[in-house]
This record gives structure tokens, sequence and C-alpha cells, in this order.
């Protein structure tokens, strides 16, 4: 038959079957604090070559984007995240998570550059032009509900969570250990306790957000005097009334543990344990990625918590980023390479992206919204 999508099309349907969607990788090299031997050169904004020490020429990868040195967090923000938050705000979901060892600026990337130590947070502590990403998407959603027809109908709320040695804490009102929860049949995972905070001031969520971040457990490491053994996860959601219901949208901002093994931090003790479940949660990561990419019928999610809270982001339901970081010097090679070589299968994953679901209306979803569809079809039958 001749009636493919651009009928579809032309009689404006907005129920199209999910389509199918890579997950975006991007790779971000950090500056250079030193003038010492460098193993990255980037070469175009989708490739670099990296040279891994031994005889052989340096190797080309390639990625949906990279991001050299000198490139800006709004360039960033703008090839990664500016085009979930336009979908978020129609009612879908999506992910951001940024990979890489410790030192090699997920944090940077996904906050901004950290005050010194003891500093608190001050008014001049909104958006700047090194902001990171959290703060820019929290502030585009901002700007677009202002600027909608109907700003009243429209509600923000965000919350901010750490996973460390494979516990939840709440980073908005830290506390004790929080727990996950299962609801129709493990389909949907929440945290019992999780505090949501609705706000319509966007310098309270900056504030909230540096708050929080410096609620993370942070420990000295041989590898970094303040590396972060933990995993933060904001997530953002946007509800706006419609004339079908409530819709909502959610964004998922993840800055994650880092990568590097073990052994290399000499960790003893209570370092070794931790090291031991960062590696759990990554292992997790890293399985699922590597079965999804694979195209695998069946994933485990369940082996750590970030996976099981990242499920909805990795199994398909939402646009997924995923923004990995390296840093340029030789002397980080081997954690360079492995941040390479994990981008790299994670470039070959597939989602599907679904349509957007109104919560109020969830139980009537497949008939009220599936409706026109069905009356469409019958006509060409
Ligand atoms: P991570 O969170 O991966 O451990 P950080 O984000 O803390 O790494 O970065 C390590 C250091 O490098 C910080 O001092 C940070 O400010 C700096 N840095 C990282 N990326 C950049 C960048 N793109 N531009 C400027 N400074 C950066
Ligand atoms: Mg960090």
């Amino acid at each position: 038959s001749g009636s493919g999508s651009s009928t579809s099309q032309s009689r404006g349907l907005t129920t199209a079957p999910p389509q199918e969607e890579r997950l975006l990788v991007a790779v971000r090299v950090r500056p250079s604090f030193e003038n010492g031997e460098r193993c990255i050169e980037v070469i175009s904004p989708t490739s670099l070559l990296f040279d891994d020490g031994g005889r052989g020429k340096a190797r080309k990868y390639s990625y949906d984007y990279v991001f050299k040195e000198s490139d800006t967090q709004e360039m960033v923000y703008k090839a990664t995240t500016a085009p979930l938050v336009q979908d978020v705000i129609k009612g879908y979901n999506a992910a951001v998570f940024a990979y890489g060892a410790t030192g090699s600026g997920k944090t940077h990337t996904m906050l901004g550059p950290c005050r010194k130590k003891g500093a608190t947070p001050t008014e001049a502590d909104g958006q700047t032009s090194d902001s990171g990403l959290m703060v820019r998407a929290i502030e585009e959603i901002f700007q677009y509900i202002e600027m909608s027809e109907d700003p009243a109908s429209c509600k923000v709320s965000i919350s901010y969570l750490e996973i460390y040695n494979e516990l939840i804490r709440d980073l908005l009102n830290p506390g004790g250990p929080l727990e996950l929860r299962e609801d129709n049949r493990g389909q949907r995972i929440t945290v019992a306790g999780l505090s949501e905070i609705t706000t319509s001031s966007r310098k309270e969520v900056v504030s909230l957000l540096l708050k929080g971040n410096k609620a993370r457990t942070m420990e000295p490491t041989a590898a970094n005097q303040t590396s972060s053994r933990s995993h933060a996860l904001l997530s953002i959601t946007v509800q706006s009334k419609t004339s079908l219901g409530v819709k909502q949208g959610r964004l998922f901002l993840t800055d994650l543990a880092g990568s590097e093994r073990a052994k290399k931090t000499k960790n003893r003790g209570k370092r070794l344990q931790e090291g031991a479940h960062i590696n759990r949660s990554l292992l997790a990561l890293g399985n699922c990625i590597n079965a999804l990419s694979g195209g695998a019928r069946y994933v485990n999610y369940r082996d750590s918590k970030l996976t099981r809270l990242l499920k909805e982001a990795l199994s398909g339901r939402c646009k997924t980023v995923m923004i990995a970081h390296i840093a340029p010097e030789s002397k980080h090679r081997d954690e360079t390479k492995n941040t390479l070589v994990y981008a790299d299968r994670a470039n070959s994953i597939t989602t599907r992206l679904q349509n957007s679901v109104y919560v109020d209306e969830l139980q009537n979803f497949p008939t009220k919204h599936y409706q026109h569809l069905v009356f469409e079809l019958r006509e060409e039958v």
C-alpha cells in the first residue's frame, strides 16, 4: 500500500507508535591543568584520537558529540540537554548521566564550578556563564512556563538524592537511608519518603541544588582529596493541566560516582567497601549497557539501586544522553581508555520513546488516546 508515514502526518496524528531512539553519547575532554604529555586529540565535533602509549598508531573514536577543552557549558547544554528539556515540557521523560573517573569533570558539567571549601551559597550563585546542566535546565523550564499562555496551570517540582554504599539519602532533607518501592508489578520505582519540593522560584531551586550538593558524602581518597564516592540523581518533574488531564514529564540528571577501579585509589577498610559498592552499581550499569547494546531480550536492572532507579531511563521509555568525561593527560590513560570503550558500547543502544502519559487518565490511556487512531485505521480498511 502507498499510505506510509506521510499520510499519517498529513492527518495530524499525534499518537504514532513509539519511535526508535538511540541513546546519545557525548564525550567531553576537560582542560589540562599542566603542560605534561597528552594522550587525547580532538579532531572534529564528533571524533577524537587516543594514543594508548603502545607502538601502534593513535586510535580514532567517534561519538554523537565530542566536546574539546575550550567548549563552553552553554555548548554542552545546547547540544545534549536543551532538546530533552523540550521533550519534558511536552510530557516525555528524559535522562542525562555524567560518567567518568574522579577528577574528569562530571560535577563541573552537571552543576558548575564548585566553590572553595566552607564557602556558603550566595545570590551570586544563580546562573553564571559557568553554570552546569542542572541549573540551565531548570532556568529554561521556568522561562518556558513564564512565557506560556497559562503559567498557573504548570507545576515544577524537584527531588535530589544520592546513592552511597548502596544506601539512598535525600539530599534536600538529609536523614536516614530511604527504601525503594515498586508498584505496578515492578514497572514503577519510587523512593519512599523522598522529599519532592514544588517551587516557582528559580532562585530557590538553585540554592536548594547547591545546598543539596554540599550534603553529598565527600570522603578523601588517594586519588582525589574530595573525590565523590556517591551517585547524585536530580529529578525535575513538570506537570501541566491540559484538556485531556494532567500531562507530566520528568528529567533525570545524574552525576555518577567516579568510575576508576578500586585498586588504583589504594582503598583500605571503609574505602575498600565503598569501592566495592560503587563498582557494584557501575558494574550493574555497565552490564545493562552491554545487554542493551547487544540487543538482549532480558536486561537485569535489579542488581543495584542505581540501575533500578535508572531503569526507566535505560529501558527505552525515555530519551537518554550519556556524557562521558575524560582527562587529556597521559597519566590518566588507563581510565581514559576504559571510559572511551564504555562510551563506545553505549553508542549502539537503541531506546524506544513513548508518548506522553496523562497521569490523571492512566487507566483509560490505551482506549482514549488511541481511539482516533483506531478510527482512522478503520477508514483505511
Ligand atoms: P569529577 O566530578 O568528575 O570528579 P570535577 O567536576 O570536580 O570532576 O572536576 C575536577 C576539577 O576540574 C575541578 O576543579 C573542576 O572545576 C575542573 N574542571 C573540570 N571540567 C572543567 C571544564 N570543562 N572547564 C574548567 N574546569 C573544569
Ligand atoms: Mg564530582
